[in-house]
């Protein structure tokens, strides 16, 4: 295979410069004039065009995109999405300097199109056929892809006859009851460990520990139940496979494990496979559950290749097809579809080809043997260790789906997240959003909106025509949800002309949180808010209306859900499997409604009257920069651990809630309140282990003390400075969105002129898990971010060795805190939630024995109280910003000598 130089220029742009690199394989700097010029006039070869857009301003620009290329060639394939990153998978020398950069986009496209002429191209079926129709969307690369390419002898098989079906299997037995043998146990943990791995007794107690779960349960609704803190580097993850693992071979049962990140998704699904070193043993045995929006729906892309979708989301549509014929489980968010490709279309198209609207058809679709999310919901019911996560535990639970799979011994690390997911999944939100999803799955397409999406009415024709009380309470339906707000409610609201009983009611909420928001988020353009007390006339008589329209809706829904179970009890000539399973699949979908209709009418019930002591209710509207886009009433449990030990933990036989930080740098009663523990009748187990890190040899943490509070100009500086130092490798975690920014827009061209590139969340237009491979990935860059990085960026290594706290974490003062600290004990629940923040964030220094690292804040008033969230031993200095470089520095050239330099060791990325 040759590779020709194409006859196009290559463009590369950072906040150092900009490049062009012509036909002739000279490069030479442009500026951003030219540059714009360039891309206008003839096609360029680049890398990632949104970002490239963005450091030229030039926001719409587009041309030959490398990485869609390497999406069509080599789909479900890993790549960092930079130059460096591009070189490395490609075997090329990476550039040395950003002016060789454009330069080597040119040998990378002439590199990759070559490999379509290689007779060992892994990828190459189907995309002949999907070439065709790239080049009749005109794709930019279609026309070089097309001339590469030869048509195959025979018709290529179309996707969706290419994909695997799944088969039906008998449901699994009940697991025997067996009582686990330590030394077994310990004996399986070696195993996985390997030999000659270090003996660490703290792994070897923890799993000990751990085994005791999948005993016998001695009393119905008390779990076996475990609360562990293991420290980071005890090996937390094997150590609970080991006995989960044995547990499952010899009772025949399935265990599952929920994560809250991705990050530990991943290692998880790595570390699994020392247990299953086969690969074909592996995929039957450890499956990866996500909520159903995260995977492909088949169908949703079948409309989109019709033409339900046009221009770049129709080119997206099409490479997501190529993936999807070469991916392990459809999985979108987090799986083997890279996370930079969505951002290159800028999220358009996405989300219509996942299931986000509970619009499945079920056993009507015609790809309903093929689906993704069939397949990982029936794989699991055979599979031996499920990686879930905490949302997906929940919702099952919640939402009585998957009864006969419902899991039994269940493991939740990162616990300390269990609490907020719980937040969210159990609270009650009825806003002009949540309404108007409603009103669409009940009516259906009201515009023309592109895609297949249907009404009840049509879901359910079969229904409606041989049951006719089936058939008018859909109609009924129908009828009533004409009342929930439609296209252009907000409009309508802001311009105080309401449609209907719900829109009249929302209009009232929003005249009520601008009269009495007192925030600091008012003149800032960000989200309102205000207690739901002191509910006036006007508001009480459009809840009454509202509530009286909600209730007409819910009970022929009711109805419908009734004639459907008789349906299916007395099972009619007409309904055959596919229609038995579709009408379950309607059941379980209209019973989720039901349920959260019943839920707006209990909150609506209560305005006006005294409050539930057990919730928190508020009005709310949600804004971004000043747009409104949702408003309306909240409603969350004032402990939202409750539900989750009613529904999840009681009927569960064992269970161990597990993290690094799971006493947040408090005692066992912060670990027992934050993961409901204290709502079971019957005692838990409790065990810790620390750490075997060297804190106080490994890190340190530096107060620094005179950068001022609100000093933009400061605290920018300051950033720049240390990162300088450090000489990047620098985690930066702010608390404020706007701040980041701010320091971002005034470092950001300073640090590339020293070659110390800088990414941020919430301004590069690249997803957070591909900024994380990104920072991972090059050991000079740093990396920028708010709460979500806070604990989950697992990079061990030289590529992070410095974290940088704009100031202490403290929670954000709105209503829902208000009420929690009111019942948590004021000032100390406040430090017990800043303690678990700073516990989180530290925790991504050290990630292995040979880590070394700085931890530093930019608050001079750093409370002494909240030490404790630190390791004992570690040693905390507050001191100036000019010793803390001075320390920085010293501490760089002391690792250097001793041969830890940045380029040496960050490649030895090894789970912990
Ligand atoms: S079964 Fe449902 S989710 Fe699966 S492909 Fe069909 S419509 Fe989509």
């Amino acid at each position: 295979m040759t590779a020709i130089p194409l006859p196009y220029p290559a463009l590369h742009a950072s906040h150092s410069g900009i490049w062009i690199c012509n036909t002739d394989g000279v490069s030479r700097a442009i500026g951003k004039g030219e540059a714009i010029g360039c891309v206008a006039e003839t096609p360029h070869i680049l890398l990632n065009a949104p970002l490239l857009g963005q450091r030229l301003g030039y926001p719409d620009l587009s041309g030959l995109d490398l990485l869609e290329l390497y999406a069509f060639i080599h789909p479900a394939q890993f790549i960092v999405p930079t130059p460096a990153g591009l070189a490395k998978t490609l075997g090329l020398a990476a550039p040395e300097q950003e002016a060789d950069v454009a330069h080597l986009y040119r040998q990378a496209a002439s590199l990759l199109l070559a490999g379509l002429e290689a007779p060992h191209w892994q990828e190459r079926e189907g995309a002949w056929s999907s070439a065709q129709a790239l080049y009749r969307l005109r794709w930019p690369w279609a026309g070089e892809v097309g001339q590469k390419l030869t048509k195959p002898a025979q018709a290529e098989r179309w996707l969706f006859s290419k994909l695997d079906e799944w088969e039906e299997e008998a449901p699994r037995p009940a697991p025997r009851s067996i009582t686990l043998d330590e030394t077994a146990t310990l004996a399986t943990l070696d195993q996985l460990t390997g030999a000659g791995a270090e003996d660490r007794q703290g792994q070897k107690s923890y799993a000990a520990a751990v085994a005791q779960i999948f005993n016998p349960r001695r009393i119905k609704g008390a779990p076996n139940m475990l609360l562990a803190e293991a420290g980071t580097g005890i090996g937390k993850t094997l150590g609970y496979l080991a006995p989960a693992s044995l547990w499952s071979q010899q009772a025949g049962g399935a265990v599952w494990i929920s994560t809250f990140t991705k990050a530990l998704q991943r290692q998880l699904d790595r570390e699994t496979r020392r247990i299953y070193p086969d690969e074909a043993t592996f995929r039957k045995k450890v499956v990866v559950r996500k909520g159903r929006e995260n995977y492909l729906c088949l169908l949703n892309l079948e409309d989109a290749l019709q033409g339900g979708f046009a221009g770049r989301a129709a080119i997206l549509a099409h490479l997501v097809a190529r993936w999807a014929a070469y991916s392990k489980d459809g999985d979108m968010v987090g799986g083997d579809l890279p996370g930079w490709l969505t951002t290159l279309f800028r999220r358009n198209g996405t989300t219509a080809l996942t299931d986000r609207r509970g619009e499945c058809v079920y056993a009507g679709c015609p790809h309903y043997r093929k689906c993704f999310i069939e397949k990982a919901s029936r794989a699991s019911q055979q599979a031996d260790i499920v990686i879930a996560n905490h949302a997906l535990v929940m919702v099952n639970a919640a939402r009585g789906r998957e009864q006969q799979n419902r899991p039994t011994r269940l493991i939740f690390d990162e616990g300390h997240h269990l609490f907020d997911a719980a937040d969210s999944m159990f609270a009650a939100r009825l806003s002009g959003q949540e309404a108007i999803e409603i009103r669409r799955w009940v009516i259906g397409p009201e515009s023309k909106n592109r895609g297949r999406r249907r009404g009840l009415a049509a879901r359910l024709a079969d229904l409606a025509s041989y049951d006719e009380e089936g058939g008018r309470a859909i109609e009924s339906a129908r009828h009533a949800a004409e009342a929930l707000p439609s296209d252009g409610w907000l409009q309508r609201l802001a311009e105080g002309e309401p449609f209907g009983p719900v829109e009249a009611l929302l209009h009232q909420v929003r005249a009520m949180v601008f009269a009495r928001d007192e925030s600091q988020s008012a003149d800032a353009g960000y989200g309102l808010e205000t207690e739901l007390s002191d509910v006036e006339g006007p508001m009480i008589d459009a809840v009454a209306t509202a509530a009286e329209a909600m209730d007409a809706l819910l009970r022929p829904l009711v109805r419908l859900a009734q004639r459907i179970e008789h349906l299916i009890e007395e099972g009619p000539d007409w309904m055959d499997g596919p229609a038995r399973a579709r009408m379950e699949g309607a059941l379980s979908s209209l019973g989720w409604r039901c349920d959260t209709l019943s839920g707006w009418l209990s909150l609506l019930a209560r305005i006006g009257g005294p409050a539930d002591p057990d919730f928190v209710d508020w009005l709310m509207i949600d804004r971004y920069e000043g747009r409104e886009y949702d408003l309306g009433i909240c409603r969350h449990w004032l402990d939202p651990t409750i539900p989750v030990t009613e529904m999840v933990t009681k009927p569960a036989h064992g269970m161990m809630i597990t993290s690094a930080t799971l006493k947040g740098g408090g005692g066992w009663d912060t670990a027992r309140a934050r993961s409901g523990a204290v709502h079971l009748e019957h005692a838990t187990q409790e065990f810790e282990v620390a750490s075997p890190f060297d804190y106080p040899n490994q890190a340190k943490v530096i107060i620094v003390t005179d950068v001022k509070r609100g000093d933009m100009a400061g605290l920018a500086g300051a950033y720049a400075q240390l990162i300088e130092a450090s000489g990047g490798g620098t985690l930066g975690l702010f608390t404020a969105i706007r701040r980041l920014r701010t320091v971002y827009a005034r470092i950001a061209d300073r640090m590339a002129q020293s070659g110390l590139p800088i990414y941020a969340q919430h301004v590069d237009p690249i997803d957070t898990g591909t900024l994380v491979d990104i920072f991972r990935d090059e050991p000079k860059a740093s990396l920028l971010g708010t709460d979500a990085l806070r604990d989950g960026v697992d990079v061990p290594g030289q590529s992070l060795r410095l974290v940088v706290m704009e100031s202490v974490p403290w929670p954000r003062p709105n209503i829902l805190h208000r009420a929690r600290r009111l019942a948590g004990g004021g000032t100390s629940y406040d430090d017990r939630i800043i303690r678990a923040r700073l516990a989180q964030a530290f925790g991504r220094i050290i990630r292995r024995a040979d880590d070394h690292g700085h931890f530093v804040i930019l608050s001079s008033a750093f409370p002494s109280r909240l030490f404790s969230a630190f390791p004992e031993g570690t040693p905390i200095i507050r001191m100036t910003l000019d010793e803390a470089l001075t320390e920085i520095k010293t501490s760089k050239s002391d690792m250097t000598q001793s041969g830890l330099s940045t380029e040496t060791s960050f490649m030895h990325d090894d789970p912990i």
